[in-house]
This record gives structure tokens, C-alpha cells and sequence, in this order.
């Protein structure tokens, strides 16, 4: 299995990082976790396309992790003619997706009237998840557990397996139950963390307030400890550090959690 980053970024615009958008490449299926800004564009890095996708994961409906998610569509709908393309997230999901084609209205009528061999629009299949519901995407098992960034409610982690490996892959949450789940003995553990010490030396009210409800690097650290997990994964990286700073990040996460941690560029890929 093949995990790569194809979106390390956050809400903050990046020029060099993507939205938090994460692939993953088990044998020939693909399935895409979140769609942040730029997720395609990565996608192609990668040598995937949204064609090919076995299925989208959200974690939840934080504009970050869904702003390109029209895009993941169209260009899925485009490149098959319109094959099913299953997204699987949280209640409101199925409203989102259905207010995304609605906002292609315009687009999906002068494609059909152009294009002969497009009948129909997009062939979007959404499932809305109960945390705690398993299902599988081709050869790949996964299942899910609710996780804490309130006040967004209901949030989703996802755990898969493919042919023994386990990548356990949680959008925005503080350390929880669900997380510990998930990513109980997962040969990679990729979480969304901020730097809470850098954090509070920003002098603005609305990053004090991503505090409260995400998981520091040291949290990150201390969760993959306590569930042996056997490699810890950073992305959403907030603040985005430059390459020359990613040693520190590895340091403060090693004072906690003996195993590998890794941190990147948009594009660094785990194989498990
Ligand atoms: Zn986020
Ligand atoms: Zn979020």
C-alpha cells in the first residue's frame, strides 16, 4: 500500500502545499481521503487520476478538506463518461455533493450539448456514515470511528487494510477513543497536527481558536505510543514549516513515540 501526501497544507494558503487531501494506493484501487484545494493537480503527481478512484473518503465538511471536491467530480465524470464514483462521509454529505452538482448546472448542460458520448451528468453515489460502520472498497476493508473536533459534528476517521498492511488516516481531531481505534498496531498512523507552541505566538483570535480542537505534534506523538503504532504521519502542517524546520518537527514528536515519524513536501509517499 501506498500512502502518499497530496495535500499537506490547511486552511492557509500555500504555494507550495495543497489542501489536506491524502492517496491511497492499495494494488490497483485507489481511494482518495479528503479533497482539499489543489487535490487534482496533486493527483496527477501522484500518477492517479480522479478516474481512477475506487471512492472518496470525507472526514468532514470543513471547507479545506472538501473545496475541491467539484473538481474530483468533474473531472472524474469527464475522464469515465459518467462511472459511479462512490464518496463516502459523514451525514451532510449527501447535501454538499447535491449543492456541488447544483453549482455545475451550467457546465454539466453545455458538456452534454456538446459532447455526443456524455448522456447524463455526474454519477456521484454518496454514503452517508454511521461511525462505527465498516465496508469495503474492492479488496480494501475499512472501517470508521467518530472522531472530536467539535463544534464540526459528526467527524470520521478511517482505517484500511489491504492485504495485511494497515493505514489508519484521521482528518481534524483532538486525541480520542475513535482515533485510538483506528490507529491501534497501524503500520502508519497519519494524523492532521498543528504546533501548539508555535500557535499560541500568533497575535490572532482566530488561531487561538484552532487550539481547542486539533491535535499538536506532541499529541500526534503520544497517541501513536499508546496505540503502537509502528510509523506517525504529520500533514495539515499549521505552521507549514520549510524542509530546513522538519527535524525539529521529528524531534519533538521522537520525545514521545519511539517508532518512525515522518513529515514532508506535498507528494512524499509511505509504503507500508
Ligand atoms: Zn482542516
Ligand atoms: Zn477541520
Amino acid at each position: 500500500m501506498d500512502i502518499v501526501l497530496t495535500g499537506t497544507g490547511s486552511p492557509l494558503p500555500d504555494a507550495n502545499r495543497a489542501g489536506p487531501s491524502t492517496l491511497v494506493k492499495a494494488g490497483d484501487t485507489h481511494i482518495l481521503v479528503d479533497a482539499g484545494r489543489g487535490v487534482v493537480m496533486r493527483m496527477a503527481g501522484a500518477g492517479s487520476l480522479p478516474g481512477f478512484l475506487g471512492a472518496v473518503l470525507i472526514t468532514h465538511l470543513h471547507s479545506d478538506h472538501v473545496s475541491a471536491l467539484n473538481d474530483v467530480i468533474t473531472t472524474h465524470w469527464i475522464m469515465t463518461r459518467g462511472a459511479p464514483l462512490p464518496i463516502y462521509g459523514p451525514p451532510g454529505t449527501a447535501q454538499f455533493v447535491e449543492r456541488q452538482v447544483h453549482a455545475l448546472e451550467a457546465d454539466i448542460g453545455y458538456r452534454i450539448e456538446h459532447h455526443e458520448v456524455l448522456t447524463s451528468g455526474p454519477n456521484v453515489e454518496v454514503n452517508e456514515l454511521e461511525p462505527g460502520v465498516a465496508f469495503d472498497v474492492d479488496d480494501v476493508h475499512i472501517t470508521t470511528e467518530a472522531t472530536v473536533h467539535a463544534p464540526v459534528k459528526p467527524t470520521i476517521g478511517y482505517r484500511l487494510t489491504h492485504e495485511g498492511s494497515v493505514a489508519a488516516l484521521v482528518g481534524d481531531t483532538i486525541p480520542c477513543e475513535g482515533v485510538d481505534v483506528l490507529a491501534v498496531g497501524a503500520d502508519a498512523y497519519v494524523q492532521t497536527v498543528i504546533r501548539r507552541d508555535l500557535v499560541k505566538l500568533l497575535p490572532n483570535a482566530m488561531m487561538q481558536d484552532v487550539l481547542d480542537y486539533h491535535s499538536g505534534v506532541v499529541e500526534a506523538a503520544q497517541t501513536a505510543a499508546r496505540v503502537g503504532a509502528k510509523r506517525l504521519v504529520l500533514t495539515h502542517l499549521v505552521p507549514a514549516p520549510t524542509p530546513e524546520q522538519y527535524p525539529e518537527w521529528i524531534a519533538r514528536a521522537a520525545e514521545h513515540f519511539d517508532g518512525e515519524t515522518i513529515i514532508g513536501d506535498d507528494l512524499t509517499t509511505i509504503t507500508i
